[in-house]
């Protein structure tokens, strides 16, 4: 971390004490420059050209913009950024017709070693601060202005495991909510399933939504694709679920890559039904062919199986769609996220069961 606190970490006190001298009411200015107007402080014209030049100096940005990639005929943008330090993590943002969606990292790289996933082939690098998450968000939601849209929507599912970062993303959520106007409903934090972090995010005042990664419903198979099962195993973790709906109110939705010939069997949809009566009527499914990654040889199922797949779900009585694929061709998909990192070809299987704290 800087010893400046960057742009979107700073908290209102702090910026206050940082403009000390500086009338309230232009503080207030400032404020509703970043979260509000967006922007170089350049650009705020409304300040006198000293405050601006000063608050350039005072506030630098967190993230530098290293590419931005375009696919689905602009439809899916990719951030790469450097931070301080020179990690780099990506940021997605994706247009639909009703809405806009941002992904966002919660760190820079991850420690949870999942063998099919380009950031867990990756390993970990460090935590985002609240300002780096909070950042990612400002400047996806700049660049969908200049197109005339708004962001409606961000998700915790980009690099990194969000509820091993569970503070700074929380303090992130708070921003997000509070200053820049988006609803808690609108805000989903998708987890490997560390269920202390579950727990956590059971107390927290908002009411966001859950994505877990389950990806099998044995824990033979989990703990193969999903290394932190050994930790936190699939019993255990609908209890946290379970827990994360009374708490709630609000659905739980489980995420699952399918992988051929994997994860994708008959079997694998009647113990994933069997996991979803557990949480009825509240779960839902989210099916996710596999995207491809250098260090994975196996292949994600056919859209056909997909299908097929949602419909015996469906029989069985759980609720499941087949979530749209962005931006495959850009590595912008679930779990393509590297950054650019170096990827070591031939990682399938997972070492150890990672520490679900880093
Ligand atoms: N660490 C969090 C956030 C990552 S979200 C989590 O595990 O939930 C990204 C989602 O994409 C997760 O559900 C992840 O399991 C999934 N994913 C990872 N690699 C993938 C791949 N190659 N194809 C499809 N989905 C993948």
């Amino acid at each position: 971390m800087t010893a400046t606190p960057t742009r979107y970490d700073v908290t209102r006190e702090q910026l206050t004490e940082l403009l000390a001298g500086t009338p309230r009411y232009r503080v207030d200015q400032v404020w509703s420059g970043l979260y509000t107007r967006l922007g170089e402080p350049e650009s705020w014209t409304d300040l006198p050209k000293s405050l601006r030049t000063d608050l350039a100096e005072l506030l630098p940005p967190a993230l530098t913009s290293v590419t931005e990639s375009v696919s689905d005929k602009g439809d899916t943008v990719k951030f790469l950024w450097e931070l301080e330090g020179g990690s780099r993590i990506e940021t997605v943002l994706m247009l639909y017709r009703d809405r806009a969606t941002v992904c966002i990292s919660s760190q820079a790289g991850c420690a949870m070693a999942c063998g099919f996933c380009a950031t867990g082939q990756a390993g970990f690098t460090r935590h985002l601060t609240p300002g780096e998450i909070v950042e990612q968000v400002v400047r996806a939601t700049e660049r969908a202005r200049a197109l005339d849209r708004r962001v409606s929507n961000v998700v915790f599912m980009g690099m990194g495991e969000p509820m091993a970062n569970e503070a700074a993303v929380w303090a992130a959520v708070e921003r997000i909510h509070a200053d820049l106007g988006l609803s808690a409903r609108h805000i989903t934090i998708s987890t490997v399933g560390i269920i202390p972090g579950i727990r956590k995010l059971a107390t927290r005042p908002l009411p966001v939504n859950l994505a877990v990664s389950l990806h099998a419903a044995n824990d033979a198979l989990r703990d193969e694709l999903v290394p932190i099962n050994r930790r936190y195993p699939i019993d255990a973790l609908v209890d946290a679920c379970r827990e994360y709906l009374g708490a709630r109110n609000r659905r739980i939705s489980f995420e699952w890559a399918m992988i051929d010939g994997v994860n994708d069997r008959d079997s694998d949809a009647r113990e994933l039904a069997a996991v979803c009566r557990r949480l009825r009527p509240a779960a839902h499914v989210n099916l996710i062919p596999l995207n491809p990654t250098p260090g994975y040889p196996t292949r994600g199922s056919s859209l056909k199986r997909v299908h097929d797949f949602r419909d015996e779900l469906e029989r069985l009585g759980a609720n499941a769609t087949v979530r749209q694929n962005r931006g495959t061709d850009i590595d912008a998909a679930c779990g393509q996220l590297a950054a650019g990192q170096p990827v070591t070809v031939g990682i399938s299987t997972p070492r150890k069961a990672p520490t679900g704290t880093d």
